[in-house]
């Protein structure tokens, strides 16, 4: 960073003022996590620098060797992470990931089904706002409103009335598990794919916390920076590769052959929707999935659902609204609505107390995106902090003086003086070998 401050001093500030961001205040953004010095440091390696376009073995430049080793390390230790037969590593994000498996199965107009962006589920899912809602007859299904669970009668109801060419599972906001099996059961008789995003849990999935999806779904796809813990990036598997029903052929020296779902995705990444690979995030994935193998991740997956639940518990005790009743995984979604306070403004007050989360629907919400009812919390990155049940209780007495002062006249010196107390915890929370170098 010497000579990134001699070169450019805004650029530096920028990074110096966020890396002080990120130590001096509570990150409870749910799909925000604190990646490991050795992510880092592969991030911002060498590898940056190479064009690598194609897959290991078959790239389109030379002097692929050494980022070869790399993507190989990735895909080996994503195939053992998660016990799947294929992996592509490529995808830029978690919407490309989607992206990819969406091109690979669709054809403009066809009809697919996802969890409604309002209910928890997310933009790649068939949002209006979306390529995957303009370029698809999308669907959405919804949580109960009673019980804020997914009704997997309803489910099965609305794919024998739309007959999807493919169904979603996965959410961004939702703190249950998913049943895969029973959506594999509505996919196979309605004759749908069926791809899980478990962009959001894939790290307590990994740790053997959740449902597993591989065995049940076509596709599974996921980010690598939420509960993962990797760097900024996308992932597409599949539990077994199989022969793509579409038809597609490859012409091969001995004539053609149907090629198989895995060449069909391959090529959907790159040349159709990528070019180059960002070598130097593949290696810092490798790095991330070599962590997520270690017993240590495992210590790490059980301990943000134990301060997750004790976050829920607590909250409960102080009469907030836990949408679903609870969790099940690191992130709840609070209604507000029984607070007398708007998403929006609960986000905007804890944001002057040093506490960061995002505002966020809630199903049936009768407000906009940009007001929202509620907020949505989660604790991947502060149990990386090594937060433990106790301090999540202690987080939760200082968001709960926050909003429950929200309408009165000395707002300011409550956020203020819990301000105060949100620096001290981060003083005894420290990053150690994760996130930024203090
Ligand atoms: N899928 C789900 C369920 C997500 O929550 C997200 C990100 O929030 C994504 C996909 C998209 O990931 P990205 O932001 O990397 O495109």
């Amino acid at each position: 960073t010497d000579i990134l401050q001699k070169q450019d001093k805004e650029i530096f500030d920028a990074i110096e003022n966020e890396v002080r961001r990120q130590t001096e205040t509570l990150e409870l953004i749910a799909s925000e996590n604190f990646a490991s010095r050795a992510v880092m440091e592969a991030c911002g390696s060498v590898m940056t620098n190479k064009y690598a376009e194609g897959y290991p073995g078959k790239r389109y430049y030379g002097g692929c060797e050494y980022v070869d080793v790399a993507e190989d390390l990735a895909r080996d230790r994503a195939r053992k992470l998660f016990g799947c037969e294929y992996v592509n590593v490529q995808p830029h994000s978690g919407s490309s990931a989607n992206m990819g498996v969406l091109f690979s199965v669709l054809k403009p107009g066809d009809r697919i089904m996802g969890l409604d962006l309002a209910h928890g589920g997310h933009l790649t899912h068939g949002s209006a706002v979306n390529f995957s809602g303009q370029l698809f007859e999308a669907h959405a299904y919804g949580v109960d409103r009673e019980t804020g669970c997914i009704d997997m009668n309803r489910v099965e109801e609305m794919a024998l009335e739309v007959r999807p060419k493919l169904i979603i599972c996965g959410a961004s906001a939702y703190s249950q598990g998913f049943d895969f099996k029973a959506f594999r059961e509505i996919a196979d008789k309605v004759g749908a794919f069926l791809m899980a995003d478990i962009a959001h849990p894939a790290g307590l999935i990994a740790a053997g916390l959740l449902n597993d999806p591989i065995p049940h779904c076509h596709f599974v796809t996921t980010t690598t920076h939420k509960t993962l813990r990797g760097p900024r990036g996308g992932m597409i598997m599949m539990g077994q590769d199989f022969e793509n029903p579409m038809g597609i052929t490859i012409k091969t020296k001995t004539g053609r052959r149907t090629k198989m779902m895995s060449e069909v995705i391959d090529a959907e990444i790159m040349p159709g929707i990528q070019g180059g690979p960002l070598m130097h995030i593949i290696a810092a994935k490798a790095v991330a999935f070599g962590e997520a193998l270690q017993p240590e991740f495992r210590e790490y997956a059980v301990q943000v659902r134990a301060n997750a639940a004790a976050m829920a518990a607590k909250f409960s005790s102080l009469g907030y609204d836990i949408v679903s009743g609870g969790t099940k995984n690191h992130l709840m979604l609070i209604d507000l609505r029984n607070k007398d306070v708007t998403g929006k403004k609960a986000e905007n007050l804890l944001h002057e107390a040093g506490i960061t989360v995002n505002k966020n629907m809630v199903p049936f919400d009768d407000k906009s995106p940009f007001v929202t009812s509620g907020i949505r919390i989660g604790t991947p990155a502060m149990t990386t902090r090594g937060m433990n049940e106790a301090d999540a209780e202690s987080v939760v007495t200082l968001i709960d003086r926050v909003i429950s002062s929200a309408g009165n006249d000395d707002i300011s010196t409550v956020c203020a003086g819990v301000r105060e107390d949100v620096r001290a915890l981060c003083a005894d929370l420290p990053l150690n070998d994760f996130g930024p170098t203090p």
